[in-house]
């Protein structure tokens, strides 16, 4: 029985993860649920999963919460992520939180030598060089969740080809809503429209950055750190029927890629029962003769200038990197609260990767304190964005 804490129990993962569960409940059990604001949701979660320990957004929630479940320990905010994380009684913390809010509570977790299960790639990009060196020296296990990471990771465990560093890593991406759509319109889109996803059901903000190509940029980032890759060795192809999910390739030419429907299910239990296979949500066999066709397209840097953005933070290294992730982040939720344009995420991240001044080993100090001055200076050009107009 493996124990389980979820962070980010009601987003879109967090309840995905749930589903799946639901299915292997002889397997797992799920030890405590980290959720924001989201609390008649949580409360039916509490009532189906009964976990030990709950925590939220506010005080005032858990207050509340705790009298209505007076078998449950609340805890609330960053120092309630830290309590679930730190318990003696999980064994693996699926990290399913979006956004910065994933670092901390994952970095803690690997200290406490608990496996992780990595749904927030923020974490890797903004502090990838701490993370992963933090997980091989604590012999933790960072489980991708991220679609494309679990069908390279899966790939990458193929027989006796896993002790063999491929030579390119091929990552694949839908394309987003805007693909086809001409410069003019990807301009004056709509959040609702960014939000229209052809094929994937996900967080507002991961959407967004689907759009614009950034997800797939920060999945770059998050691949080159998780399988050790060097950035000129990870190349992105525009896949829009989302059914290869990613592929290696070797030296001798040889190419595996990993294939499925487009569901997160699969991705998310390989990460929770890794090295095991077994029965879950998805049961229904997979029909070459039905998908009959794959296409694939080189991406438009051009058009979508955020892939280029994150491929160029990423060889740059350092912090870059971070400064790439506080500035979108911050873009995106403008963007989400209709105040910007799509296409002036892309210039706000550009603009502040420029006027950077890079931090030689940086601690997870130095860490924080960029992103909150990327943050501070991403607001500040929003606000004069808004002046302008
Ligand atoms: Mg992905």
């Amino acid at each position: 029985m493996k124990k389980v804490a979820i962070l980010g129990s009601t987003g879109s993962i967090g309840t995905q993860a749930l589903e799946v569960i639901s299915q292997i409940k002889d397997s797992f059990s799920v030890i405590s649920l980290g959720a924001g604001k989201n609390i008649e949701l949580l409360k039916r979660q509490i009532k189906e999963f009964c976990p030990q320990k709950v925590s939220v957004l506010d005080k005032s929630d858990a207050d509340k919460l705790s009298v209505e479940f007076p078998n449950v320990e609340f805890f609330f905010g960053e120092n309630g992520l830290e309590q679930l994380v730190t318990d003696k009684d999980v064994d693996i913390v699926l990290v399913a939180v979006s956004g910065k809010i994933g670092l901390k509570p994952t970095i803690s977790a690997i200290k406490h030598q608990k496996n992780i299960a990595l749904a927030n790639k923020e974490t890797l990009v903004m502090a990838g060089d701490i993370v992963m060196p933090l997980a091989k020296e604590y012999g933790v296990e960072i489980l991708p969740v991220d679609s494309e990471h679990s069908a390279i990771f899966q790939c990458l465990n193929t027989g006796a080809s896993s002790k063999i560093k491929p030579k390119k890593l091929i990552i694949t991406a839908s394309g987003g809503p805007f693909k086809d759509k001409p410069l003019q319109e990807i301009q004056n889109a709509t959040a609702k429209e960014a939000l229209n996803h052809p094929r994937w059901n996900m967080g507002r903000k991961i959407t967004v950055d689907s759009a614009t190509l950034m997800n797939k940029g920060l999945e770059v980032i998050e691949a080159h750190h998780l399988f050790n890759m060097d950035y000129d060795d990870i190349k992105v192809v525009i896949h829009p029927q989302s059914v290869i999910h990613s592929a290696i390739e070797y030296e001798d030419g040889s190419v595996i890629a990993q294939m499925g429907i487009p569901s997160m299910h699969i991705p998310i239990q390989y990460a929770l029962t890794y090295p095991k296979r077994i029965t879950g949500i998805e049961t229904e066999s997979f029909d070459f003769v039905k998908i009959a066709q794959l296409t694939f397209e080189a991406p438009d840097f051009e058009k979508f200038p955020a892939l280029k953005l994150a491929f160029d933070a990423g060889k740059k290294g350092r912090t870059f990197p971070t400064v790439l992730n506080a500035a979108n982040e911050e873009a995106v939720m403008s963007f989400l609260d209709g105040k910007i344009r799509l296409t002036d995420i892309n210039y706000i991240v550009e603009t502040l990767l420029n006027k950077h001044v890079p931090i030689e080993n940086a601690t997870l100090e130095d860490i924080l304190s960029i992103d909150e001055k990327t943050r501070e200076e991403a607001k500040q050009m929003i606000e004069q964005l808004l002046c302008s107009r």
